[in-house]
């Protein structure tokens, strides 16, 4: 291929992007802020759906690896009510493909591959209309000009502003992220509460989620209507502090539940932020948006499944009609919008179920979605 291609961003979306294009035997220039690839712990585990996901990795040729790293088991989800009365317990069969989970670190390391990324280059701004097509300013002052610029840099994404002046705003719903290590050997009890996959405890506007990733590794997410600076009065890195208001929020309920928030190690906060349903933009030649920078919604285990089927949709048009570049670009954009409006829709009425003032309404939301 003749043109110039540049991703911005090395998430899910960035290399399944650049992976699918190499495939193809086509170049690209990924640049990323972070340093290296472990510059930042990875963050939790994700569960890839065999229509979105797994085909997107089938795309680019990794199936086969991705079935070994990840973890069918995982599927497995347990509903609690917060006096610890079990609601649902699913469990998967033992060849259940549909969704199962994969730790973020193994799925980077395995789309990263033989990929050149340009660790610690951060976009600070892209300009496109320029004679010679899109330029790349970098934080360090650089400039570099390409054909095709593709934003997959999330939510706070600084390509969108070349194509959209749209924000996200806040949902009302906080997520603070805690985690236990070696939960099998060290907290047994909570080990067996958990089980293979997903525990949910959902009270009036509040849940608290725990999921199991390889290595013994549990992700705690304690979520909860609030204003966005609920936390302004206490110092982020004072655990207790936090622990203990966490414990204050969610009062009364189990004691085993509980000890989720007591045993967790560091507190991270995590407002929730989403962009509008349908976020469009008139297209601008030589420059698009993928995966959260294009459509970030609630995390209902969508984002990166999108993400990663863009990112391979998007590479796979491309290399089948490098010719016409911006014909393929505008189509790819509907396509990814009709979708992309969908699952938003979905997921942002997920959310006000499932951090509701009628706990039962989250039950219902799994009864509905649940793959049973
Ligand atoms: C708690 C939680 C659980 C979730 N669980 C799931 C799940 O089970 N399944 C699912 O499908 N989705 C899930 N999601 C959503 C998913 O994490 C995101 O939708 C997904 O990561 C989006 O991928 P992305 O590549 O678009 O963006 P990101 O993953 O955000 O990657 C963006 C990349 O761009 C880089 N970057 C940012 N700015 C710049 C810049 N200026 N210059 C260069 N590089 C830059 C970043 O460092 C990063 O590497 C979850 C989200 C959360 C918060």
């Amino acid at each position: 291929m003749r043109h110039r291609i540049a991703v911005v961003g090395s998430g899910p979306a960035g290399l399944t992007f650049a992976r699918v294009l190499h495939r193809h035997g086509h170049p690209v220039t990924v640049f990323e802020r972070e340093t290296s690839p472990t510059a930042r712990p990875p963050g939790g585990t994700l569960d890839l759906h065999e229509g979105l996901g797994q085909r997107a990795l089938d795309k680019a040729g990794l199936l086969a690896e991705f079935r070994a790293l990840s973890r069918p088991e995982g599927q497995a989800l347990r509903i609690l009510a917060p006096d610890g009365s079990v609601l649902r317990d699913w469990q998967p069969d033992p060849d259940d493909r549909a969704h199962p989970e994969i730790d973020r670190g193994h799925l980077r390391d395995l789309l990263l591959g033989p990929l050149d990324v340009r660790w610690g280059q951060p976009v600070r701004q892209v300009v496109p209309g320029g004679g010679d097509g899109v330029r790349v300013h970098l934080a360090d002052g650089r400039q570099e000009t390409f054909d095709l610029v593709v934003g997959a840099d999330g939510a706070w994404s600084r390509t969108r502003s070349a194509v959209s002046p749209v924000t996200p705003h806040y949902t009302g719903v906080t997520a603070v992220e805690t985690s236990l290590d070696d939960v099998d050997t060290r907290h047994p009890d909570l080990a067996h509460l958990i089980g293979d996959g997903s525990l949910a405890v959902y009270g009036v506007n509040r849940a608290l989620v725990a999921q199991r990733n390889s290595g013994g590794h549990v992700k705690v997410y304690a979520q909860f209507r609030a204003p966005v600076d609920w936390h302004a009065d206490l110092d982020p890195a004072d655990a207790e502090a936090l622990r203990s208001s966490l414990l204050a929020l969610f009062d009364g309920w189990a004691d085993p539940v509980l000890a989720l928030l007591r045993h967790g190690a560091a507190f991270t906060h995590r407002p929730l932020h989403a962009l509008p349903v349908a976020h469009t933009w008139a297209h601008v030649p030589g420059v698009t948006l993928l995966g959260d920078a294009a459509h970030l919604m609630p995390p209902l285990g969508a984002g990166a499944n999108l993400a990663m089927l863009e990112g391979a949709e998007l590479a796979e048009s491309l290399a089948a009609d490098p010719e016409d570049l911006d014909a393929t670009v505008r189509a790819f954009e509907e396509q990814m919008w009709a979708r992309a409006g969908r699952w938003a829709a979905l997921t942002t009425a997920g959310l006000e179920r499932l951090v509701s003032p009628d706990p039962a309404e989250a039950v219902t939301f799994f009864d509905e979605h649940q793959p049973s």
